[in-house]
C-alpha cells in the first residue's frame, strides 16, 4: 500500500519534470546538427537504438529470463537520458570527449526519446508472432490468466473487498433478502459466506478476468470497500467502462483519494475519516456534557452493542 500510495503521490511531480527536462534539453539543442552532421548522428543513434538494446537483451537472456521480458527491457532502453549528459559532462571537463562529442550525445538522446514509441509499437507486433511460434525456449511463457466463470446474477451487488467494511454492507444486504456477490482475494474470509449460500470469487478484482466473472455489465451496484485507492481506482475504471450505469460507491481514507475515484468514475465515494468523525459528533450531540457519569457505562455498552 505505501508504494502505491507514492506512486500515485509523485504523479504530478513526475510531470513537472518531465516539462523541465524537456524544456532544458531542448533549448540546448542545435537542430542544425542533424543536416550538419549527419553521419556521425546516425552512429550515435544505431549505437542507441541497437547497440544498448543488444547489450539489454543478452544480459537478460544470460539470466535465463524469457525473450519477452528480455525484448521489453531492450525496448524500454533503447533511449539515452539525463545519466548521459551526466557523463558527457564529466567528460568534456576532463577532455576525454570534444564538445562535438557531447552534442552528439544530446541529439541522440532526444531523438532515441522520441523514436522510443516506435520501439514499443515494434515489440507489440513482434511479440505475438514469437510467441506464436514458441521460440521462446529458455524460459516457458507465463499462463495467459485462466478465465473464470462468469456468474449468472444479473440486477445484483458486487462487494469488492469482504473485511471489516464489506462484510456490515454484505450483513446488511443480507438482512434486506438483497442479492450479492463478494470478490475477496483471501479464500478463508469467504469460506463462512459460502457456506451461507452466497456467490462468491476468490481473486484480485483489480485484474481484468476476476472482475469480468462479476458481471459488472448486468449488475446494478458496485460497492468498492478496500482500503487502497490505487487498485480501487483501477476498478472504478473498468467498471465504469463495462456499464457506464453502474452505481459505484467506493471507500477512500483522504481527500486526495476522493478526488481521484470520483474523477474515474465513482459516484459516491465514502472517506472513513470523515465517517468517523461525524460517528464522534452524533455522539456528542446524543451526550451533552451535563449527562449525569453514572449513566454513562451504561450507554457506552449499549452504543458498543450497536
Ligand atoms: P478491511 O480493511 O478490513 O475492510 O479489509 C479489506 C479487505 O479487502 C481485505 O479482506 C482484503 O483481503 C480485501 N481486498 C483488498 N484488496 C482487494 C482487491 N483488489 N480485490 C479483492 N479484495 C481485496
Amino acid at each position: 500500500p505505501l508504494s502505491q500510495r507514492a506512486a500515485q503521490e509523485s504523479l504530478p511531480l513526475r510531470d513537472a519534470f518531465a516539462v523541465l527536462f524537456f524544456v532544458s534539453a531542448g533549448m540546448l539543442f542545435d537542430p542544425a546538427s542533424i543536416i550538419r552532421e549527419p553521419w556521425p548522428l546516425l552512429a550515435t543513434l544505431f549505437i542507441i537504438l541497437f547497440g544498448k538494446s543488444l547489450a539489454a537483451f543478452l544480459i537478460v537472456v544470460a539470466f535465463r529470463h524469457p525473450a519477452s521480458t528480455a525484448l521489453t527491457i531492450s525496448a524500454s532502453l533503447a533511449q539515452i537520458g539525463e545519466f548521459s549528459f551526466i557523463l558527457a559532462e564529466i567528460g568534456g571537463a576532463t577532455n576525454l570527449l570534444p564538445k562535438a562529442g557531447r552534442d552528439l550525445i544530446l541529439a541522440g538522446a532526444i531523438i532515441s526519446i522520441m523514436l522510443n514509441p516506435l520501439m514499443f509499437a515494434a515489440l507489440d507486433w513482434l511479440l505475438p508472432r514469437l510467441e506464436r511460434r514458441r521460440a521462446d525456449v529458455l524460459a516457458p511463457a507465463a499462463p495467459p490468466p485462466a478465465e473464470i466463470r462468469v456468474t449468472q446474477l444479473t440486477e445484483h451487488t458486487i462487494i469488492v473487498g469482504y473485511g471489516r467494511v464489506g462484510r456490515l454492507v454484505g450483513e446488511a444486504l443480507q438482512q434486506r433478502g438483497q442479492t450479492f456477490l463478494a470478490v475477496e482475494t483471501s479464500e478463508d474470509i469467504l469460506k463462512q459466506l459460502k457456506d451461507a449460500g452466497v456467490e462468491t470469487i476468490v481473486g484480485n478484482a483489480a485484474r481484468g478476468n476476476v472482475l469480468r466473472a462479476t458481471n459488472p455489465a448486468g449488475a446494478h451496484t458496485l460497492v468498492i470497500a478496500i482500503p487502497e485507492a490505487f487498485e480501487a481506482g483501477q476498478i472504478v475504471e473498468q467498471a465504469r467502462a463495462a456499464n457506464p450505469g453502474l452505481r459505484i460507491v467506493a471507500r477512500a481514507h483522504s481527500d486526495a483519494e476522493v478526488d481521484h475515484l470520483r474523477s474515474l468514475g465513482a459516484d459516491v465515494v465514502i472517506m472513513g475519516e470523515r465517517e468517523i468523525a461525524r460517528g464522534m459528533i452524533e455522539e456528542l450531540d446524543r451526550r451533552p456534557p451535563d449527562t449525569a457519569p453514572e449513566l454513562a457505562p451504561q450507554r457506552d455498552a449499549e452504543r458498543a452493542q450497536v
